[in-house]
Order: structure tokens, then sequence, then C-alpha cells
């Protein structure tokens, strides 16, 4: 398939790289591509920048048949862009595709489309140590229909942002509150798809956390209310002496790439590394014990995020003394090292755009 190209007539410049937040400012272009039953997918183009045209009766606005990727492009100090385990991120895509009834699509041809995106947007990525360009795949269901079915159309687009660094002043320890009223996805459900009514299923529990104070929620299984899930929209990881533990994925949890990565570096350095089921009365305990050493959550916007509180109903936990654990640091420096070209890439996760 042929991708036709039409340049955007605008000369906007990037905001300075201090000035960029997370998920604010949008590229000149886009990818887009269209599915109908009789074409499959067709019509891929990267156009201006632009709202769309869709109709309110769109399947999407009222069903929510809709699935999302998030992924980064990184410049290096030697000016090469490059991309971190992007085809994980597309297999993930198509996993989620499957599961809300979604056509599957090409993963070759998509990730060239978007590195073509990318090698065009070149100037919006920005350079300093932590910055990024954050790429968001996007499939949403638009037959004009009121009916509850899968679509039989769908638009497939690719939008980009320039990212600041997510850790301006360093890492700096997070309060997660456990929701005991509500969880996030059950097994048998949708939690382990990248779909938009996961989130929106989360904004309650996580006003209530944001109204105590808390950045995150850290959510518990939806069957029993014991076992820890996830922490937001990322994985999480307890080091209880020297036990690294993650939850294994049941399949109400996001199997998220940062989290193979955590793993296998893991795995590669020594560090005892266990994929269990972890209640949240076993941290308690753990940390009466003083055993609990260190918490931090993973996922491609952070990379690894410390936790510094954990408050359950009236209990609260704190980890630590205010500043990242050393385990933490130690993952987030590997990783970054590896994106930001300062590391050799022994694992084969970076691919250069050129
Ligand atoms: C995206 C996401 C993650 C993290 O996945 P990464 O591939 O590491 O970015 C974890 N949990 C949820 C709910 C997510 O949506």
């Amino acid at each position: 398939m042929e991708i036709r190209v039409t340049q955007a007539k605008t000369n906007r410049t990037r905001p300075k790289d201090s000035d960029l937040g997370f998920g604010q400012v949008f590229t000149d272009h886009m990818f887009v591509m269209d599915y109908s039953v009789d074409m499959g997918w067709h019509d891929p183009q990267i156009v201006p920048y632009a709202d769309f045209s869709i109709p309110p009766s769109a399947m999407v606005f009222h069903y929510g048949q809709a699935i999302f990727e998030g992924l980064k492009a990184y410049k290096r100090q030697d000016k090469k862009i490059c991309l971190f385990r992007a085809r994980d991120n597309f297999e993930r895509m198509n996993r989620s595709a499957k599961g809300m009834c979604i056509p599957q699509f090409d993963i070759d041809f998509v990730m060239d489309a978007m590195k073509q995106l990318i090698r065009l947007e070149e100037k919006w990525i920005p350079e300093t140590i932590g910055t990024s360009l954050y790429i968001r795949p996007t499939i949403i269901a638009t037959d004009p229909f009121l009916g509850v079915r899968a679509s039989f159309t769908y638009k497939f687009f690719i939008i980009l942002s320039s990212v600041g660094a997510y850790y301006a002043g360093g890492l700096n320890p997070v309060k997660i509150w456990v929701s005991k009223d509500h969880v996030r996805a059950v097994k048998g459900g949708v939690g382990e798809f990248k779909t938009a009514g996961n989130y929106a299923a989360s904004l309650i529990a996580s006003e209530k956390a944001k109204k105590e104070g808390y950045a995150q929620v850290l959510w518990l299984d939806g069957i029993e209310r014991k076992y820890i899930e996830e922490v937001g929209a990322m994985n999480i990881f307890f080091l209880m002496d020297d036990e690294l533990v993650t939850p294994n994925l049941t399949g109400s949890i996001l199997p998220g790439i940062t989290r193979y990565s955590i793993i296998s570096l893991a795995k590669k350095w020594g560090v005892t590394i266990s994929e269990r089921k972890i209640s949240i009365d076993e941290v308690f305990k753990a940390h009466e014990d003083g055993k609990l050493k260190e918490v931090f959550g993973s996922g491609t916007a952070a990379v690894v995020s410390p936790v510094g509180e954990i408050r359950y109903g009236d209990k609260v936990l704190s980890i630590g003394d205010g500043t990242p654990g050393e385990t933490a640091m130690k993952f987030y420096t590997a990783l970054t090292d590896i994106q930001y070209g300062k590391a050799e890439d022994k694992e084969n996760w970076i691919e250069i755009i050129d």
C-alpha cells in the first residue's frame, strides 16, 4: 500500500524542552488509515494534524470500541532517532484489537508508516535527556449506528507529542492510595487490553485518591480485593529482602513492556524475581517485619516511579527515607541509558530510524 503524503502548511516551532509537559504539544502531521469490510485497511495517509469529521452516531462515542498504544522515540546525543521495543507495542495492540473485536493490522506496514511520520516530524523530537517524542497509535470504531455490536468500519491513526522530562526535579517518590471501593478490571474482562473504557473506569477512584492527597491508585484484584494488580496506569514491583516481586499476569493486568524489560534485566543481573500473587496484607506484614525495602511502578511515560507511601484504609505505610530506592534507580538508569544510547544495547531493544 502506498502512503499518500500531504504536507502541512504551518510553520510552528517546538516549545523549549523545559516548557514541554506531557501530551500537550502535538506535531504538524499524523498518520491515518481506514478499514471497511470490503477493502480491509486502506487509504493510508500522512496528513496535516487536524480535527476529524466523524458523525455523532459513530459507535466509538457510545460503546467505547477503541484501543491505543503508548511508546516513545528518542533523539540521542549522536542525533540518531531510536525506538525502544516498538514492535512489542504493535504486537500488544493487535492483541488488544483481537480482544475488542477490531480487525488485525499488518505490523510491518504500520511500523514503516510510523517511522516515515517520525522522520517527517524530526524537528519535534526534543533532545535533552529525559525528553522524547511520545507516539500514540489509536483505533476507533466509526460505524454511524446505535446498537451494540462490533463496528464494520474503523479509523487507525498515529499522533505524536513532544514531551518533557518526566522527572525534571529528580525521581520523587509518590504517595499511593489503595482503592477499597473500586476495581479497575476483573479476570475475564478487558483489563489486559489497552482499551479506552479501562481508563474511564479508573477515574472515580483516582479522583478520590487525588482529593486525599495521593498521586496514584493502587488497584487490588476485582474478586477477592486482596491481591495487588497495578498502580495507576503502571505495573508495580516490591523489593522484599532480596526478592523482587511483581504480580503475575492474570488477565486483568496490562502486560507492560517496561515490566518485561525490568524482569529481563533482573534475571540477567541475578536478582531473584518472582511473578506471583502478592496480597496487600503480605506487603504490610513485610513492612512490619522490616523486609519491605522498595516499591516502584513501571511504565513507558515515567519508566520507573518510586513509591514512598501506601495508604490502605486507616493504615499508612511509609517506605524508604523520601529518596528513590537503590534498586528503582538502578533499573531507571539502566533502561534510560539504553534508550538514550549511553549504554550498549545488549538486549537488542533499540531500533534506529534512518
Ligand atoms: C500502558 C500501561 C502500563 C505500562 O505499559 P508499558 O508498556 O510499560 O508502557 C501498565 N498498566 C496500564 C493499565 C497501562 O495502560
